[in-house]
């Protein structure tokens, strides 16, 4: 086991300065940093075998066409999929939901039928859906929460009905950490055929994706959230599904044959691959997935457990600090208010100290009208990051307090 000096020196942005000072980077809910590997994997696409994929009969087209389907075979292991039919690759997230959202929509929704999400939602699985909805004459159902940004479970229960066609919800909250109950929300409506997608932009990089635990229809993240490049994400579905969805874009490499006539489609994954992909940047997420193994997913979610229970602790200490999603069953995020300070001012005053936390809605307007607020201040910590820096952050917020009451 690699010791935490050893970790933070595999993520070279760590070790930059800001205005002066160490970098503290509590933005991993937003983006993750890099490690060296996965930086070096995509330079090394390009310095030494950068060709298209699917289409050449040269050498190194069979090499990235190789090393791109390993890197599906990585994410199909990593999630624990049946087959590297069910993985597609996205642009990200929103690519991902967006896709489905479109080809669910235009294979099984009519007038009346009915989506379920929760008030948990980041905008990416709240649009697309209501998009779909408009288009369709189908109406979005809301799962309520609860003040400690729980959702309510039985509340669920009662928008389940004949004319639920699906349930899409978040396996994490970005805006306040909750880890949702997936397992029984999927059992629940499957009970009742009612397929489920989870949206793991959020819970990929902390804890379990086991798609056959979880059971779940469909389920989507990015890969710079999990500590590789941009511009590239993930849909598993069922083979079932997959098969009988139409694609949601058209154009190479998704085809079998075209006439002007008539075109029929490629087989699974490829039916929802439509022209060039991003084929660098599975790459790179193949090794983000290698590196996460290699550091071992028990030992990140005991690290990252121990921090949000220093953090809780430290930050909950501080008189007019009041915190956002206090379930006992959270992520290491911590979203919070200092008593008649705004945001904004907490997080301009934190990054002239070189600590970077995100400010605002977290896409996830919902949430904050929930609760009748207009954002808050979000450290999301991983791995990487440090007791030191917690404390740094505390410090930090007692310093904009102290700044506020001169
Ligand atoms: N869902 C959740 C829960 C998220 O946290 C995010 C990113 N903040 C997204 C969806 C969208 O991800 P992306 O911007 O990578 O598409």
């Amino acid at each position: 086991m690699k010791t935490i000096s050893e970790i933070r020196a595999d993520f070279p942005v760590l070790s930059r300065q800001v205005y002066g000072r160490p970098l503290v980077y509590l933005d991993n809910g937003a983006t993750t940093q890099k490690p060296r590997c996965v930086i070096d994997a995509v330079n090394n696409v390009y310095t030494t075998y950068n060709s298209n994929i699917h289409r050449g009969v040269h050498a190194l087209s069979d090499i990235a066409s190789e090393e791109y389907e390993n890197a599906r075979e990585k994410v199909r292991s990593f999630i624990n999929a049946a087959k590297k039919e069910e993985i597609i690759f996205t642009p990200g997230t929103t690519g991902s939901i967006n896709s489905i959202a479109f080809s669910f929509g235009e294979r099984y929704i009519r007038p009346g039928d009915e989506i379920i999400i929760s008030h948990l939602e980041h905008h990416a699985n709240i649009v697309p859906w209501q998009m779909m909805c408009e288009r369709k004459g189908a109406r979005l159902r809301i799962i309520p929460i609860d003040d400690t940004g729980e959702i309510i479970f039985d509340e669920y229960l009662k928008l389940l009905s004949e004319k639920t066609k699906l349930v899409s919800v978040t396996q994490v909250s970005n805006a306040l950490g909750t880890v949702l109950p997936v397992r029984e929300i999927i059992d629940t409506a499957h009970s009742g055929n009612i397929p489920v997608l989870i949206d793991g932009a959020q819970g990929v990089q902390h804890g379990t994706a086991d798609v056959a635990s979880m059971d779940c229809d469909f389920y989507v993240f990015s890969g710079h959230k999990i500590y590789g490049p941009t511009g590239i994400g993930i849909i598993y579905g069922k083979e079932k599904w997959l098969t009988e969805l139409p694609p949601y874009q058209g154009g190479g490499d998704m085809v079998d044959t075209v006439t002007f006539e008539k075109t029929t489609y490629n087989e699974l994954p490829f039916k929802f691959e439509a022209g060039t992909m991003n084929f660098a940047g599975a790459i790179g997420l193949g090794s983000a997935l290698d590196y996460v193994l290699s550091i071992g997913r028990e030992n990140i979610e005991s690290m990252e457990k121990e921090l949000l229970r220093y953090a809780t602790e430290r930050l909950s200490g501080i008189r007019g600090l009041r915190v956002y999603g206090t379930s006992g069953r959270k992520i290491a995020i911590i979203s919070f208010l200092l008593s008649n300070i705004h945001q904004y001012d907490t997080g301009l005053i934190l990054d002239k100290m070189g600590i970077a936390v995100r400010t605002g809605t977290h896409c996830a307007q919902p949430v904050m009208s929930r609760y009748g607020i207009e954002g808050t201040v979000r450290a999301s910590l991983c791995f990487y990051n440090t007791m030191e820096e917690i404390d740094m952050l505390g410090t930090g917020i007692e310093k904009v307090i102290s700044m506020f009451e001169k």
